[in-house]
């Protein structure tokens, strides 16, 4: 189920994803970075991690990857990582697909590229056309760069697991980014081993979608040619925890954050003030406790805000001053 599909027969279209601009821009750096059969980018993942001799320009093995689907190019792309860690060659894997177990249901994933180095090793590669300035990028989006990276090493390690031996798969991806307000790449490589260890810890508590499924009531369809109200109705009877984190990952964030700010929920404020304040989970739950109205007053979260909300009426009062 196609989930911008969906926001657009709920009436909440995303307004998620790139401007055609950027779109068109972000492609015509990524096709640069890897022209020439990728030896530009060959050499920054050289420079930055090593992996053998230094490749000599248009000598890297580019396989090609295209199958019939996604499963057929999973397929497709395991072959050619496995014939690859077999000769020792620099290979660049251009969009591979690789699959990942995400609650029981495979998800398939698509890097920018995989690079097979002559020592064995396997690199994720994310291009990206953020500026890196003087060696340094927007933190947030290397943060969110090494949270996509560190899905495609989890995936690409399932991959390694069924070959003998298996090949090391990297825990430093390779960002490649325009270097300073050029059009011209450079790169950096970025430790993803704390991404993997969350990613893993989510991956592990994730519900199962046939469990999930088992509570819907009989009949429940995300089909996106019925009315609005029986979608929404449909959506609905899934849990969801709308965050402001999900406007930069998910087409449904309209749709979820105006049901989560209607039914007044502390996420929507934001994951972590929602962590803060423990068991109150909503802001109306929230604002009585500040009032002394609610809460239990031994709980710390719940004592803070009964001492905000006291100093606060002392404060309007008049009755607080400047030391
Ligand atoms: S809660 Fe967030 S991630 Fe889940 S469906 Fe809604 S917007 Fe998407």
């Amino acid at each position: 189920m196609p989930k911008a599909a969906l926001a657009e027969a709920l009436g909440s279209p995303s307004g998620f994803g790139q401007s055609q601009f950027a779109f068109m821009r972000g492609h015509a750096f990524e096709a640069r970075v890897k022209a020439d059969g990728g030896t530009e980018l060959l050499r920054l993942t050289h420079a930055c991690l090593g992996g053998g001799p230094e490749p000599e320009p248009g000598a890297a093995s580019v396989p090609d990857l295209t199958a019939a689907g996604p499963a057929g190019r999973t397929a497709r792309t395991e072959l050619a990582l496995e014939e690859a860690s077999a000769t020792g060659t620099w290979t660049l894997l251009d969009h591979p697909m690789l699959a990942l177990d995400v609650a029981g249901t495979p998800a398939f994933l698509e890097p920018d590229a995989v690079v097979v180095a002559p020592d064995g090793t396997w690199t994720v590669v994310e291009i990206k056309s953020f500026p890196m300035i003087d060696g340094a990028a927007d933190a947030a989006k290397v943060g969110a760069a090494a949270r996509q990276a560190a899905v495609y090493v989890l995936a690409l390690e399932e991959v390694a697991r069924r070959l003998d031996p298996a090949p090391e798969v990297r825990h430093r991806a390779l960002l490649v980014c325009p270097k300073d307000f050029s059009n011209l790449p450079t790169a950096s490589a970025v430790d993803v081993r704390k991404q993997l260890a969350v990613t893993r810890r989510q991956l592990s508590r994730l519900t199962r979608v046939e469990d999930i499924a088992a509570t819907l009531p009989p009949g429940t369809t995300f089909d996106v040619t019925r009315p609005a109200a029986e979608l929404a109705a449909a959506v609905d009877a899934v849990p969801a925890t709308y965050a402001p984190e999900c406007l930069a990952a998910c087409e449904l964030a309209f749709h979820c954050r105006d049901r989560a700010r209607a039914a007044g929920e502390l996420t929507s404020l934001g994951r972590s003030l929602r962590a803060d304040l423990g068991t109150l989970a909503t802001i109306d739950e929230a604002l009585a406790a500040t009032r002394g109205e609610a809460g239990d007053a031994d709980d710390p979260a719940v004592a803070a805000l009964r001492r905000a909300g006291a100093l606060r009426a002392e404060a309007l009062a008049g009755g607080v001053r400047c030391p």
